[in-house]
């Protein structure tokens, strides 16, 4: 374990929940910070609260609201459908610039608590086609905060090349399989655990979640 500090972007989700875990293995100090931008499910924000208290974690929320402001999608609206893309479309999900912003606010969170390391759960194996999951974006980031900050931050990023049975067996080698399982939001409809079972996000953890059992044998 590294003797340093961390900040986690945290949203109580499978994925950010991993990774709060696997901070936790890898660094001696960390810290979690959730985006509030009006979420249409307001679980989400309880749900990260509850989580990092549970896990006796500091946890900063900050009001990103100017996001919605900005860019009114359908994780934020309710009279907007919850779509995948088609066509080359992004699906109606995308919020352009979220993970520009929300990084670069994690990076100024970072610098004023000491912290040297900042982790994402981005992935670009079950890319639904946001452009800033992709590993080059992150790349391109870390330069652009390390440059405009003066300073070394370490952008991680434990899931980008893991598919959601790895991200499973992830959590599994973490011993937090059943904590993610049964305590994490994923759902677009806000249901904690399995969730609705039908959304697009719902059907991804559940397919993974499947194939990781069926290859441990587990249920
Ligand atoms: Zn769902």
């Amino acid at each position: 374990m590294k003797k340093e500090k961390a900040v986690v972007v945290f949203s109580g989700g499978q994925d950010s929940t991993t990774c709060l875990f696997w901070a936790m293995r890898e660094f001696e100090e960390v810290e979690a910070v959730t985006f509030d931008y009006n979420q249409r499910h307001r679980t989400e924000i309880q749900c990260a609260k509850e989580i990092a208290s549970e896990l006796g974690i500091k946890h900063h929320v900050l009001d990103m609201s100017l996001l919605n402001q900005l860019a009114p999608n359908a994780l934020t609206r309710n009279d907007i459908e919850v779509k995948e893309g088609e066509d080359g479309n992004l699906p109606t999900t995308f919020v352009p610039g979220r993970n520009l912003l929300f990084l670069s606010f994690a990076g100024v969170l970072a610098s004023q608590v000491n912290a040297k390391h900042i982790i994402t759960g981005v992935c670009e194996t079950d890319f639904s086609g946001y452009p800033d999951c992709r590993d080059q974006f992150i790349k391109s980031l870390n330069v652009t905060l390390n440059l405009s900050m003066d300073q070394n931050f370490v952008i991680h990023t434990p899931l980008m090349w893991l598919n959601k049975a790895q991200t499973w067996k992830l959590a599994d080698e973490l011993d937090a399989f059943e904590y993610i399982r049964t305590k994490t939001l994923t759902c677009y409809n806000g249901i904690i655990a399995e969730g609705c079972g039908i959304c697009p996000s719902c059907q991804l953890r559940k397919n993974g979640l499947a194939e990781y059992l069926e290859t441990v044998g587990k249920k």
